[in-house]
């Protein structure tokens, strides 16, 4: 993989000529030269049977690219290696050519010879997240999903087995990770051959020694214990590997990371704004849980999201501004539908998140009970971003410090009376690092002054 697009050896000089036009951009020269001799359209390199369009492609000249589809060139012209211009394209991450050869028709489901993948799999093992996202939303709207199912491309195998989520977890593409696993991928799929036989994406992250894509994949859900072909859990492989602090988060002896519950089903009914809302609460309850792990151990944690100071900040200007009723701690941010009922994102993810279960429980136990509203126990319909009436403007800076300011709030009378009922859930108050031990007690206080 990752042939360069050189395209003088060999050829004649009117041909070499045109190619460095399409590599270059050149677009005048580029027609002139055709304009005197068309047939110059049909050449390729000697060596790797590059045409115009895989050089245009793959350097992401895009007016060449249009010049020549504009000629009648079929956009799925294959190279010496069956690549595609469109996989050349998706693994340089010229995102507006492969647009433009989508737009074209392109296929989305042809397979190179060299490792039989497709061009999502040169977006993810790359790193090309808007590459990735055009082709997944090409992909639902082609006649591949009809053809093949969208989320059977989702999970297409290369030659070796390995699905694009393998090797975006290989390569670190924490991003295409999460794209990936949100649009279907099955996050516990095992290889085959590719690395050692059996992986799972859980294998692959632990043995690139990425924090990151192993968060994504453990709050998606991916199972600490499955073993590869050699028996290997994924924490195995970390330490083979002396990815310390990626080995501690998948002992499988470590507290157990928040999982999206029934994931797919449950993230469609939110609106995207929630989404985020939620994931990021999801992330820092996670990440909470790192902190304690990683305690003691010799792994400093490297990233600044992991200090207290800025939770610190939201927390201090949230005061005097309406508090979620239940863990009395965190900003109302997220509106239950259709009863309008208001709660924190930490609250509502302990409402519709588990901790992991045992595997052998959930198969027994696959159905999940559906999320009610903590305070009248109608079933969630939908879950969206509090409305809020700033006197600023209406922007969408959704900062819990900025929703806090002019908000009423709702359900603080109503919400006390259906405590008993949740008074499990306070633990979840935590879950963002601060103590919530002033649940019931200070509630009275807090609605006087209203
Ligand atoms: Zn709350
Ligand atoms: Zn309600």
């Amino acid at each position: 993989m990752g042939q360069g697009l050189s395209c003088r050896a060999g050829t004649s000089d009117e041909t070499g000529e045109l190619f460095i036009a399409a590599q270059s951009g050149d677009l005048e020269r580029f027609e002139a030269l055709l304009e005197r001799e068309p047939s110059l359209l049909d050449q390729s390199t000697v060596y790797d049977k590059l045409s115009g369009l895989h050089i245009s492609a793959g350097n992401g000249q895009i007016e060449v690219v249009s010049s020549i589809l504009n000629r009648y060139v079929k956009p799925d012209i294959l190279n010496r290696h069956r690549q595609t211009p469109l996989m050349l394209a998706a693994m340089h991450g010229k995102i507006s050519c492969v647009e433009m050869l989508l737009g074209a028709g392109a296929n989305i489901l042809m397979f190179d010879s060299l490792h039989g993948r497709t061009c999502l799999h040169y977006a993810a093992y790359y790193g090309h997240l808007d590459c990735l996202q055009s082709i997944l939303a090409a992909a639902r709207s082609t006649s591949v999903s009809d053809s093949w199912g969208f989320a059977r491309f989702v999970n297409v195998r290369d030659g070796d087995g390995a699905t694009p989520l393998h090797l975006a977890a290989r390569q670190k593409r924490s991003d295409c990770v999460h794209l990936l696993l949100d649009s279907g991928a099955l996050v516990c799929a095992s290889t085959g051959r590719y690395g050692s036989a059996d992986s799972t994406p859980l294998h692959l992250a632990a043995r690139s020694g990425s924090m990151d894509c192993i968060r994504e994949l453990l709050a998606w859900g991916a199972d600490r214990l499955q073993r590869d072909a050699s028996g290997r859990i994924p924490y195995n492989v970390a330490l083979k590997y002396k990815h310390g602090a990626c080995a501690a988060l998948l002992n499988p002896s470590s507290a157990e990371p928040l999982v999206w519950p029934s994931p797919l089903k449950f993230i469609s009914e939110l609106n995207p704004e929630a989404k985020v809302l939620l994931e990021r609460a999801l992330m820092d309850a996670n990440k909470e849980r790192e902190k304690k792990i990683l305690k003691g151990t010799a792994y400093s944690l490297p990233s600044p999201s992991y200090s207290d100071t800025a939770i610190d900040d939201s927390t201090s200007e949230a005061t005097d501004a309406e508090l979620c009723c239940i863990c009395f701690d965190q900003v109302c941010t997220i509106e239950v539908q259709n009863c309008g009922h208001q709660m924190c994102a930490h609250c509502t993810l302990a409402l519709c998140c588990h901790n992991k279960p045992n595997p052998a429980a959930a198969n027994t136990n696959t159905c999940q009970p559906s999320p009610v509203c903590p305070f009248c126990r109608s079933t969630i319909a939908k879950l969206v971003v509090a409305k809020i009436s700033t006197d600023n403007d209406m922007d969408t800076d959704i900062s819990p410090s900025k929703l806090s300011r002019s908000r009423k709030s709702r359900n603080c009378n109503e919400g006390s009376s259906s405590f008993k009922g949740i008074s499990n859930m306070a633990s979840f108050g935590k879950m963002g690092g601060r103590s919530s031990g002033k649940i019931a007690a200070e509630s009275d206080d807090w609605i006087d002054k209203q």
